[in-house]
């Protein structure tokens, strides 16, 4: 068997035709019409009013939080089991990222100790919808109401995932979005924000392209940065989101291949993020978190899996076990065991039941004994 890797981008609409079409025209930097088109679809696609196309996931979440006015001495509550560009998006306002533990069965953060962590200097709520499972967008809300805190949410791996029928990144004030290599649709890097908001749409406009007035051109009237999207990254990805559907099928099909065989093959032995509304994940990690029962370490599992010829991956570590972030003061023992022993299976479009079938029964010989 060759190799399986993880994740493997799949452009089989216009993406090159359209990328030819910027090298043929000019339009290379951040004007032209695929920008425009992208970012007008995607606002479609979320079912949000605004949608801003930026250079990538990161900074797509530090220009909201940067437009919303969050500033040293602010905290910023979000879940300890995240990718680092969360917290790094919050520490590059110079406010505070304040971590919290996860839900055992989900994987998400748990909205009761979101409510646990709110100060009078909380300013921002980020869930982040892990995998691509909406979290419990519902009881956010509700804190978010009752607290009048404002909810960013942090949907770079769940295009396309709903929460009561939304879209998620258009719950809350606003959605941040990844295109990296390896996400749900790709655009080589590259960043969406969404949201309803006209007012903070106009100042993250401001702020993405260095706060230049836009009737007078040279002048600038904000302290600000570049972070905008090249018409080659929106000509990419476009042409994605044209077949989001399909690729979205894919996700849904090869998860519920996994869940079928790991619950036959496996019972006992991994657990998957409990889902309630099957419209609630699009699966973009097909996730497992080792039981008890399973003596071998994690680690151990994933360097023979790798003898396999297949590729896994560790789940996030919490980020406040690593140097940037350590707090050691922080009790968040789900978050801690879920690093401890999750691991990632192969999740891409092109897994077919041949494959995904040799992963469970490779996972079965090593786990099994
Ligand atoms: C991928 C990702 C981002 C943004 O990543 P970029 O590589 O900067 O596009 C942000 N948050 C989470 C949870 C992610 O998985």
């Amino acid at each position: 068997m060759d190799r399986i890797s993880i994740a493997v981008p799949v452009f089989n609409g216009n993406e090159k035709k359209y990328l030819m079409e910027c090298i043929d025209t000019g339009w290379v930097s951040a004007n032209g019409r695929f920008i425009n088109e992208f970012q007008e679809r995607f606002a479609e696609f979320c079912g949000s009013k605004y949608a801003l196309a930026c250079s990538n996931g990161t900074v797509t979440l530090h220009l909201i939080l940067k437009a919303m006015g969050i500033q040293p001495g602010d905290e910023v509550i979000m879940p300890t089991l995240t990718y680092v560009a969360t917290a790094n998006a919050v520490v590059e306002c110079g406010a505070t990222p304040v971590f919290v533990d996860s839900d055992p069965d989900t994987w998400n953060v748990d909205p009761q100790k979101i409510e646990e962590a709110i100060t009078p200097n909380t300013k921002a709520i980020i869930p982040v919808h892990l995998y691509g499972l909406s979290c419990d967008m519902t009881a956010i809300m509700t804190i978010s109401k009752r607290f009048c805190i404002p909810v960013v949410e942090d949907a770079a791996e769940a295009h396309g995932a709903k929460w009561d029928n939304k879209r998620v990144g258009s719950i809350g004030k606003a959605g941040s979005f990844s295109f990296f290599g390896n996400k749900i649709i790709t655009s080589g890097e590259g960043g969406m924000i969404v949201t309803d908001d006209e007012d903070l749409y106009n100042r993250m406009k401001l702020l993405r392209a260095q706060g230049v007035d836009p009737s007078r051109r040279y002048w600038h009237v904000a302290r600000a940065y570049n972070y905008r999207m090249t018409n080659m990254q929106a000509a990419v990805g476009l042409g994605q989101l044209e077949n989001v559907d399909w690729h979205l099928q894919q996700r849904l099909r090869i998860a519920n291949i996994y869940n079928k065989q790991l619950s036959e093959k496996l019972e006992g032995y991994v657990t998957v993020q409990k889902v309630d509304n099957s419209e609630n994940h699009v699966y973009w990690m097909n996730s497992a978190m080792l039981t008890d029962k399973v003596k071998k370490s994690r680690d151990q599992i994933m360097k023979e899996m790798e003898a396999c010829n297949i590729e896994m991956r560790p789940l996030f570590y919490p980020m406040h076990i690593m140097p940037p972030y350590r707090d050691l003061t922080l009790n968040c023992p789900v978050a801690e065991k879920l690093a401890e022993r999750g691991i990632n299976l192969p999740s891409h479009a092109l897994l077919d039941e041949e494959k995904i079938t040799y992963i469970v029964d490779c996972l079965q010989k090593i786990i099994v004994e």
